[in-house]
């Protein structure tokens, strides 16, 4: 199972609430294409979705062309009220100026929509060769704070600072979030990742929140691991681990890393869990500005991502038909992505997963 529904979950409410109505008006969805590849994999889930008559109706929304006063950039506050209003949404990438410019899309959103945890599961796709096989994990990144606070600046000339921020209401929030799921999945293990022996106060904080979480749940073991070592033990043998937690920096490179233990960035889903039951779902991988505009994205990444906002929504036969279709794609390998090995195009690998639905 991909990702599947949190309790609680207000639109589940919603889509049960409809069953049992005669309310078979189409559910709105935010859809923010993003930047390079994304309005063409958004394209690929647009497709899929209507050849599996997925009763969704998508109030898309792009990057906007003038900055946003009310929100200091790029994105508009009617975007930002969309997925407010559905709860619901799949974003594609999008993109950020290195080292200058406007303040990170992804950011904003993930402030302004309290998104505070990013769920991002990585598992080895039968049929699609690895070193490994067994890969089957949950990262669950800490989405609002850490290094990502936005508070930079120039001390002195030839100096600069960088706040990292920890709060005991954020580190709470995504541990619970953390043991919560993994109680809900049938996981048995949640791992706390840190470097607290260096960022006592810090990585110091986020532990003792963990700590004091895990206690709740006796009956999901609790362990914690430096970073460092727990790159080399996922290099080694990512079956060591089952749920991860842990501070925003440290997730956004551990999630990459898993990604490369499955075969790359085009495969890796994930779903973002705001307050209020708002799921926002992206891909882990960026705008890919090396490939975009030419047809050659893996789409599986954010068909995956859409697969998790219809668990959200618990359109479990829509998820299921889709996620089987992609999955069965892949493994008959006759259509792959360059990325995969393959050379088919965004357009063919597509046609071929609505000829599987
Ligand atoms: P990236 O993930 O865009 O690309 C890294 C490598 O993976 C590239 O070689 C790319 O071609 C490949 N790749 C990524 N997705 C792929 C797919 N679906 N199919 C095939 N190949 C794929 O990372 P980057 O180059 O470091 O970042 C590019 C831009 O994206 C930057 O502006 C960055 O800030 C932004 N970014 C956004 C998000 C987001 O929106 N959540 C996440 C990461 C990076």
């Amino acid at each position: 199972q991909i990702l599947s529904a949190t309790s609680p979950n207000p639109n589940s409410a919603l889509t049960v609430a409809r069953a049992f109505s005669a309310d078979t008006s189409p559910i709105r969805a935010t859809l923010f294409p993003g930047d390079g590849i994304g309005p063409e994999i958004a394209e690929s889930v647009k497709q899929v979705f209507k050849t599996a008559d997925v009763q969704i109706e998508w109030e898309e929304h792009y990057v906007g062309t003038e900055i946003d006063p009310r929100t200091q950039s790029f994105l508009t506050w009617e975007s930002l009220e969309s997925v407010r209003r559905n709860r619901v949404g799949l974003k594609g990438p999008m993109a950020t100026p290195i080292g200058k410019g406007h303040r990170s899309l992804n950011l904003t959103l993930r402030k302004e929509l309290n998104l505070y945890a990013n769920v991002r599961p990585c598992y080895s796709l039968p049929g699609y060769k690895t070193r490994y096989d067994n890969v089957n994990l949950i990262t669950i990144r800490e989405n609002t704070e850490g290094e990502y606070s936005g508070l930079e600046h120039q001390v002195v000339r030839g100096v600069v600072e960088s706040l990292k921020i920890i709060t005991r209401q954020a580190s709470l929030r995504v541990a619970e979030y953390a043991f919560h799921y993994a109680k809900a999945h049938g996981r048995e293990r949640v791992s706390a990742i840190h470097k607290a022996n260096i960022m006592q106060k810090t990585d110091g904080l986020f532990l003792k929140c963990c700590r004091e979480v895990a206690e709740k749940y006796p009956e999901i073991k609790y362990e914690e691991v430096v970073i460092d070592n727990c790159c080399m033990m996922l290099v080694k043998n990512p079956a060591l681990f089952d749920v991860l937690v842990m501070p925003n920096l440290y997730g956004d490179i551990i999630s990459d890393l898993c990604a490369g233990l499955i075969g790359g960035l085009g495969l890796t889903p994930s779903c973002n869990i705001g307050e209020g039951g708002i799921a926002l779902a992206e891909a882990v991988h960026g705008s890919a500005p090396d490939i975009a505009g030419k047809n050659l994205a893996n789409p599986t990444a954010l068909l995956l991502s859409s697969v998790t906002m219809l668990r959200h929504l618990e359109l479990h036969d829509k998820a299921d038909r889709i996620q089987d279709a992609i999955l069965k794609t892949i493994a008959e390998g006759k259509y792959r992505t360059a990325d995969l090995g393959g050379s088919s195009s965004t357009t063919d690998f597509t046609k071929a997963i609505c000829d599987h639905l």
